[in-house]
């Protein structure tokens, strides 16, 4: 929950929008004086928002500060509206990201001064995983340049750390039981499965007790737990499921079969009469694959009505496959950002870089190559990701059309995790512009015939001729490729009338952005070139006060269906 307190009529207006726009997330503290206020938000909020002066809240929350990994976070913003601070917490309690989003809703500049935050490293604590040990040594050796070493027992995908082998700092990724010393940090990656099996009625405390004591036993660090692994019938176990929420972490189950099909060192005939696999723990924990670390254990309970065994994933590489839009920086979506900036590895043509590059982390490796070089970019993508690393491989527009994401995908096993963020393609883009030409049924076809023969393209340009569906031909024209725009207009103009408008958009969204609104019959394909993408409209579009307009149908425009 997040605290809001003001005390001026600027201030509840600027409180008063937050609320309005987060009503779950936020409790208004409006009803007290302007200390009790902070004093009581501070208790029982996780974050606070402040409407109020620095050194008022500086003032009021100094004697209430504790510790940096359980204070809240708390934002100022100020009376003029014009910056949101982020005051205490800015990791720990979300305050940092929180002043972004308050800095965003509210159209005020966000003030961070978190020394990693404010030059780009990402912070150690907000890199998803637990971390325990001297965050802010490390974090300051990182940046002040010194030499940090990066010693990992499991390949998991890191965003870019200045690290090196040597060091007089050190960062440990591990799931052992290790303490940290000086100069230390451990990052706990999420690489244990703990295969759960109990009786009906087993009580939790047994369950915990038996998950603790084998993780410790085998000098398991449990901040590394991944999940509990269990079979679908024990899915509403008690014991099961409150271990598992007393652990933090989810319960995923599996059906019977499939764990029988699993080979295990310890098979049973309890659990195969009960459940109908000869093992549930070993099984379950081993399903997803890994190494068995504790094969399966007994709780010392007497009778032993619980059992589990633990397993070590392999570390999974993370593929991102991020559509960059158009061109503009602000049709980038903040999603595709955080990708990018989540990558230790980026992959991708390099006029894209370049139209991103600045938002890059220092230490991101770049694999850029040349116009051609698409299977090679998709093939490193994947080789990086296999071996571990966070990639992005990247795309203007929409990384799936027309683009990366297929043949990127055509090379990945089920062994890395992808993530794919949309973008907006050139077909929308430039549909903006020219005004609602996709109000209706529409298909974009590229002309490029370098992968396609040319009839397959001719059978669908006739067919969407003959369904009189709205055309967006990407890859137009280009120097070598000459005949083809205007051989498929040809086509279109046998089923539609010379006056059917078309959109010729060139550079949408880019500093030399043009647009012209023409017709089938008027259109100079010279004018068209590989930075276009061409609209031509349906029998029903129209030139409505120079913008074009393919209507939604009979039926919606005679008011008889008013769903958008
Ligand atoms: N993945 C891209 C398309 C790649 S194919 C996307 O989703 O937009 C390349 C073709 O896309 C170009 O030949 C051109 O026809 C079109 N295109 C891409 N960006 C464009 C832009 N900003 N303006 C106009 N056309 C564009």
């Amino acid at each position: 929950m997040i605290g809001l307190i003001s005390a001026t009529a600027a201030g509840a207006a600027a409180h008063d929008r937050l609320a309005a726009a987060w009503p779950d997330r936020v409790r208004s503290y409006d009803d007290v004086p302007v200390g009790d206020a902070v004093r009581r938000a501070f208790v029982e909020c996780e974050q606070l928002v402040c409407f109020l002066a620095t050194g008022a809240v500086v003032r009021l929350i100094a004697p209430l500060l504790g510790d940096k990994a359980t204070d809240p976070g708390v934002v100022c913003v100020d009376e003029g509206g014009r910056f949101a601070v982020s005051l205490v917490g800015g990791h720990g309690g979300g305050a940092n990201e929180l002043a972004r989003e308050v800095g965003e809703l509210l159209g005020v500049e966000p003030v961070v001064t978190t020394a990693t935050d404010a030059v780009d490293i990402p912070g150690l604590d907000t890199l998803g995983f637990p971390v325990e040990g001297d965050v802010s040594g490390v974090s300051r050796a990182l940046l002040d340049g010194e030499a940090v070493a990066l010693r990992a027992d499991v390949e998991w995908p890191l965003p870019p750390l200045k690290v090196g082998t040597e060091g007089t700092y050190t960062i440990r990724l591990t799931d052992r039981l290790v303490e940290p010393g000086d100069g230390e940090v451990v990052l706990r990656p999420p690489t244990l499965v703990v295969g759960v099996g109990a009786s009906k009625g087993a009580p939790v405390d047994e369950v915990l007790t038996l998950i603790t004591d084998t993780l410790r036993d085998a000098g398991l660090s449990p901040a590394s737990l991944a999940e509990l692994a269990t079979v679908d019938a024990k899915a509403d176990e008690p014991g099961i499921v409150e271990a598992a929420a007393h652990l933090g972490v989810p319960l995923v189950t599996h059906p019977a079969d499939a764990l029988a099909a699993i080979d295990v060192p310890n098979p049973s005939d309890a659990p195969l009469a009960a459940v109908g696999t000869p093992s549930v723990a070993e099984a379950a924990a081993l399903l997803g694959g890994g190494e068995l670390l504790v094969p399966k254990r007994k709780s010392t309970a007497s009778p032993a009505m619980a059992t589990c065994a633990v397993v070590r994933r392999p570390g999974r590489g993370r593929l991102a496959v991020v559509g960059l839009g158009p061109g503009a920086r602000d049709l980038l979506t903040p999603r595709a950002k955080g990708e990018l900036r989540r990558a230790s590895v980026l992959v991708g043509l390099d006029q894209y870089v370049d139209q991103i590059r600045d938002l890059l982390r220092p230490g991101t490796r770049i694999l850029e190559s040349g116009l051609g070089a698409e299977e090679e970019r998709a093939r490193t993508a994947v080789a990086e990701a296999r071996r571990g690393q966070a990639v992005a491989l990247i795309g203007s527009g929409d990384a799936g059309v027309y683009a990366m994401a297929s043949p990127a995908l055509a090379e990945a096993s089920d062994d890395i995790d992808v993530v794919g963020v949309p973008g907006v393609t050139a077909a929308l883009a430039a549909a903006a512009i020219l005004g609602a030409p996709l109000g209706h049924d529409h298909v974009s076809i590229s002309l490029s015939d370098l992968h396609t023969p040319w009839e397959v393209i001719e059978r669908r340009v006739r067919a969407a001729a003959e369904a009189d569906i709205v055309v967006t031909f990407y890859n137009p024209r280009s120097r070598g490729r000459d005949w083809q725009l205007p051989k498929a207009l040809a086509i279109l103009a046998e089923h539609r009338e010379p006056t059917t408008p078309v959109g010729v958009v060139r550079q949408a969204s880019r500093p030399d952005e043009s647009s012209r609104l023409t017709t089938l019959g008027s259109l100079d394909p010279a004018t068209v070139d590989m930075m276009t993408v061409v609209t031509v409209g349906n029998t029903a579009t129209r030139d409505i006060a120079g913008r074009m307009v393919t209507p939604r149908g009979y039926r919606w425009q005679t008011g008889r269906e008013g769903a958008e």
